[in-house]
């Protein structure tokens, strides 16, 4: 690691530490906590968090050209669109989470089903990856990934496979549904299984973006071997910590 990233780092986890003695909230997520005020004075618009890492940190099975496209263009773009949407369409004053909106997506135009969807996922997305990985499912999230799935390496495969047969853009999920189950299903466009019109149901606790501006720089057409490789970047300590919460 050069110097660069050591400071970024050290940047991140500073700012990070600045944030929690503020009293603010900051959990596992930030995006969780990302939230709309109306009505009380200047507005406060949903925000982009840092990436917990540098844009090169995930070489070489994500390469830095792509990350830093995806979160400072794309991922952006979503950003400047929600808050569009958001200015539009959100009269009431008061507080509104972007967990809100999803919940009562079916209410909103299709500017904000598209961009919600597309902030919330992607701040979620940079959540699941880690740089120099050895973390692992904790001991409650592998039972029940036994339990669910049967084993660990079927998880994997299913998992794939729900990125892969994804047609077009879309998104790969793990979630804990309303029954405390784990399930596996993917989603198309920025659409997520926190939305009211989504097929299938629950509480997000691991992403895969399987838009080709997830990988196209590098994998161009070879999406099952980005996913192969995205598999050993999974962050399972932040995932582990998102299958307790949904747990409760
Ligand atoms: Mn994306």
């Amino acid at each position: 690691m050069n110097n660069t990233n050591s400071s970024r780092r050290d940047f991140i986890l500073n700012a990070g530490k600045a944030t929690v003695a503020a009293g603010l909230s900051f959990s596992v997520l930030p995006a969780l906590a990302n939230e709309l005020t109306k009505g009380s004075g200047p507005e406060q618009f949903f925000v982009q968090q840092p990436l917990p890492y540098a844009y090169n940190d995930l070489e070489p099975f994500v390469d830095a050209l792509t990350m830093e496209i995806h979160y400072s263009k794309h991922a952006a773009a979503y950003l400047k669109n929600l808050n569009e949407a958001a200015t539009a369409e959100i009269k009431s004053a008061g507080k509104i989470t972007l967990e809100e909106i999803l919940k009562n997506i079916s209410k909103y135009s299709s500017k904000m089903r598209n961009n919600v969807g597309g902030h919330y996922n992607h701040e979620f997305f940079w959540q699941c990856m880690l740089p120099s990985n050895t973390s692992k499912p904790s001991s409650n999230l592998s039972e029940a990934i036994v339990k669910n799935f049967g084993s660990y390496e079927n998880f994997k495969t299913q998992f794939s496979d729900a990125g892969k047969t994804r047609f077009g853009s879309g998104w790969a999920w793990l979630i804990v549904t309303p029954d405390k189950q784990l399930k596996i299903c993917s989603t198309p466009n920025q659409d997520n299984p926190l939305m009211d019109i989504a097929e299938v149901k629950g509480t997000p606790i691991l992403a895969l973006d399987v838009w080709e501006h997830a990988y196209y720089l590098k994998y161009q057409n070879k999406r099952p071997d980005y996913i192969n490789n995205w598999l050993g970047i999974i962050n399972w300590n932040s995932v582990s910590q998102q299958f307790d919460k949904a747990m409760i």
